[in-house]
């Protein structure tokens, strides 16, 4: 097995790293600065981005005094520099989508928080690995539709990279040392097992999956997180999209990895060795551990998670996960066994059906139907150039268009909820 991640700690860790935070005002965002911020000694605030949410970006610009913001969205940059200004607000406000690729390329910035949601994360996350900077990878969907292509630019770039996903994380902890590969002695890894809590829906019935509501699929019994990720776990497609993260980020066959269902989300994910023994990740669900392990590796940091206290806790449990209701893992299965360009079109229509259902204009389980359609239809191609994948994936969207279309009964459906304002 070869491990696509560093093979020994950075030579030069600055003592003051500049870091800079992609999707800023979101889940992770806010988790980072939350991390950051109990260490001032060790982490500048470097640069702050977001798409356009002006009033929860210009209050981390108040509080974390960065020297760049940026937001995707032209007008609402221009909005913030206004508001930064009467507020005698130092920091330089940027516009547009390609600021966003300079500021992640940009030569002071040392650390650089990927954690845009879904496939608008791809280039910025790209310009961060080509300039070989310390990538902390939250932005899953980035790495799922552009496979080999982003682990190159990260080796040709020498850039770090730090998986942030919880299980990911967890599993980088429960590694052996990469030095072993370096000295040719094989780690004799078995397996990887991916934990999944099961989402909202883990004890719902087929029938009852029909009528799900926005609002039902996002109250995730055990993260608070983002919308579209808090879709994909209702829907298990979270896991299926972190089964092909770890087969790249690990290099692991897809049949190398399994996944459990374990409700109580404190094991964060396992790794089987030959002989028989399992290493395990475990803590509090709280995105700040792997946060702070990230960006203090290869020290350890405080994240302000509290003690888990296994004696409360008492039970842990597992069970295998029901591929009959929830199809969008065994999807997310084939396509990782397909290879090429299966998860990026998986990844897209994936994206344009959650969007879909948020909208109100889909069924919960008509998700699964969406994407099902798009692999059927999609001829698979390697991925050799950003264009290509930029091709399949504006194709896949359209595919997945049409048969949303088609699906769509908006009448039935309630609660919409507005995903474009965060
Ligand atoms: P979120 O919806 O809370 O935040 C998304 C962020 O991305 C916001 O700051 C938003 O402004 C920004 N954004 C969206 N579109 C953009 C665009 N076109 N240009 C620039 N910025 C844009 O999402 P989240 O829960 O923080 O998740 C972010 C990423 O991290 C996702 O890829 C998700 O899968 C991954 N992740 C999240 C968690 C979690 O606990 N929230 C855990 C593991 C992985
Ligand atoms: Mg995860």
């Amino acid at each position: 097995m070869s491990i696509a991640m560093p093979a020994t700690a950075p030579t030069k860790i600055p003592t003051m790293v500049n870091v800079a935070v992609f999707g800023a005002t979101g889940s992770i965002g806010q988790n980072t600065l939350d991390v950051v911020a109990r260490h001032p000694d060790r982490f500048t605030v470097f640069a702050l981005a977001a798409q356009r949410n002006v009033a929860a970006l210009k209050a981390q610009c108040l509080q974390y005094k960065p020297r760049f913001a940026a937001l995707a969205d032209p007008q609402a940059a221009v909005q913030l520099r206004k508001e930064l200004r009467e507020e005698r607000c130092s920091t330089e406000v940027l516009a547009g989508a390609s600021a966003l690729d300079e500021l992640a390329a940009h030569p002071d910035v040392h650390t650089v928080m990927a954690a845009i949601v879904g496939a608008a994360g791809l280039s910025s996350t790209l310009a961060a690995a080509r300039a070989g900077k310390r990538i902390l990878l939250a932005n899953k969907e980035s790495l799922v539709m552009s496979g080999k292509l982003f682990m190159q630019a990260v080796h040709h770039g020498k850039a770090h990279l730090l998986p942030i996903d919880s299980e990911h994380n967890a599993i980088f902890q429960c590694l052996p040392d990469t030095r072993l590969a370096a000295d040719n002695i094989q780690p004799g890894i078995k397996r990887l097992l991916l934990t999944a809590s099961g989402g909202p829906f883990l004890r719902t019935s087929s029938s009852a999956l029909h009528n799900i509501t926005p609002e039902q699929a996002c109250a995730h019994p055990r993260w608070i997180m983002g919308k579209k990720i808090s879709v994909d776990s209702a829907t298990l497609m979270n896991k299926g999209l972190e089964l092909i993260e770890a087969s790249l980020l690990f290099a692991m066959s897809a049949t190398q990895i399994d996944v459990l269902i374990h409700p109580q989300s404190i094991v964060h994910s396992l790794v089987e060795y030959v002989d028989g023994s399992m290493l395990a990740q475990l803590g509090n669900p709280d995105m700040r551990t792997p946060i702070a392990f990230a960006l203090g590796w290869p020290a350890r940091i405080t994240s302000g998670v509290e003690s888990l206290d296994l004696v409360q806790l008492s039970k842990l449990e597992f069970e295998a996960p029901d591929d009959i209701r929830f199809p969008c893992l065994r999807l997310a299965r084939d396509a990782a066994k397909c290879g090429d360009s299966a998860p990026a079109a998986l990844n897209a229509a994936n994206e344009v059906a959650v969007a879909a259902f948020l909208d109100g204009q889909l069924r919960f389980t008509e998700i699964a139907n969406v994407i099902d359609a798009v692999l059927q239809k999609h001829q698979v191609v390697p991925l050799d150039s950003l264009e290509a994948v930029m091709h399949v994936d504006a194709w896949a969207r359209e595919c997945a268009i049409k048969h949303r279309n088609s699906a769509s009964h908006p009448t039935v459906l309630s609660n919409s909820i507005d995903v474009r304002m965060i």
